[in-house]
């Protein structure tokens, strides 16, 4: 279905009609994927539209751009009162935000000093994995992509270059009928999924792969984190061999667009019974009561649009 734009994003600066907000095709970040950038949500809640994490999603896209030397001529106040305007031009309330940065027009070496243009869009966005995935979970494979090694593409960017990886894995398991790909990092141990952090339930603990395995560390990631700690669980990040994928009693992946979708299969072989588990379903419960407000915000995650 094709996307329908919405009518105002904010670009350089300033709220301007979306159509106008173009670039020249010869500007760096389309040659040489020189760009940063962040995905974001906001949700409807009792109080009105929360940005879920806006500031701590703002603080990586500066450390994304600190790591290529890419200045962002906005400080994050800036960022965050154009993230409220773009949202409020709109009349948004739950939707999804991207913000990116990224080298213009301005030479065209490698190491060219362009100017930076920075634009934030906003657009309604349900379900990124498909519809009620959430509560049906997916059928996920074994990408024949591995993520970057060490020291090679930074995975702890967020930078459009990163995203060659994650098209190949995503497009990959869709190509072949699944709905997500899982990535191994070079070591061959288990990385994470073509944009979502992996979680594996095993004896009642959470499992997270860590961020030497060629991984984004993912804001949702450690959210499920704070939450689980504090309702009890134990959490260990730590190495994963592919095979747990299959010897795990539940599994899900996570992210500011996948949110938390549970994973029904790997590799066609059932996670568990083939459901969702009652672990993914608490975890789900205590993260969407956090982002939509029913439940307390001790952390002042929830920011107000
Ligand atoms: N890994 C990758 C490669 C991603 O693109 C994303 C989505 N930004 C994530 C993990 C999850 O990150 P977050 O929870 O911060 O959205």
């Amino acid at each position: 279905m094709a996307m329908q734009y919405p009518e105002q994003i904010w670009f350089n600066g300033k709220i301007m009609p979306w159509r106008d907000a173009t670039v020249h095709v010869m500007a760096h970040a389309i040659h040489y994927g020189s760009s940063v950038f962040e995905g974001i949500r906001a949700y409807d809640t009792p109080e009105g539209a929360a940005v879920f994490r806006l500031t701590d999603h703002l603080k990586r896209l500066y450390l994304s751009a600190k790591i290529y030397d890419l200045p962002i001529p906005y400080t994050l106040d800036e960022l965050i009162q154009g993230t409220r305007d773009v949202i409020k031009a709109n009349g948004l309330g739950k939707c999804y935000i991207r913000p990116v940065a990224f080298r213009g027009l301005g030479g065209f070496g490698l190491s060219a000093d362009c100017p930076t243009d920075v634009a934030i869009a906003a657009w309604p966005m349900g379900e990124y994995l498909g519809h009620a995935v959430t509560e049906t979970g997916i059928d996920a494979m074994v990408s024949s992509w591995q993520r970057f090694a060490p020291n090679t593409i930074p995975a702890g960017a967020k930078a459009g270059g990163n995203y060659l990886s994650g098209q190949l894995i995503a497009r990959e398991a869709r190509r072949l009928g699944f709905g997500e790909g899982i990535a191994l990092a070079s070591t061959g141990l288990l990385s994470e999924g073509a944009g979502e952090n992996l979680f594996l339930v095993m004896n009642g603990e959470l499992h997270t792969t860590p961020v030497s395995a060629a991984l984004l560390n993912g804001i949702t990631r450690n959210t499920i984190i704070t939450l689980a700690k504090a309702n009890g669980y134990t959490v260990v990040e730590r190495d994963l061999p592919r095979e747990y994928l299959y010897l795990c009693d539940e599994l899900f992946m996570c992210g500011t667009a996948a949110e938390i979708t549970p994973i029904k299969t790997v590799d066609g072989k059932p996670v568990g019974n083939g459901e969702r588990g009652p672990i993914t379903a608490q975890i789900q419960k205590l993260y969407f009561d956090l982002v939509q407000g029913r439940a307390p915000d001790p952390h002042g995650w929830r920011e107000r649009v």
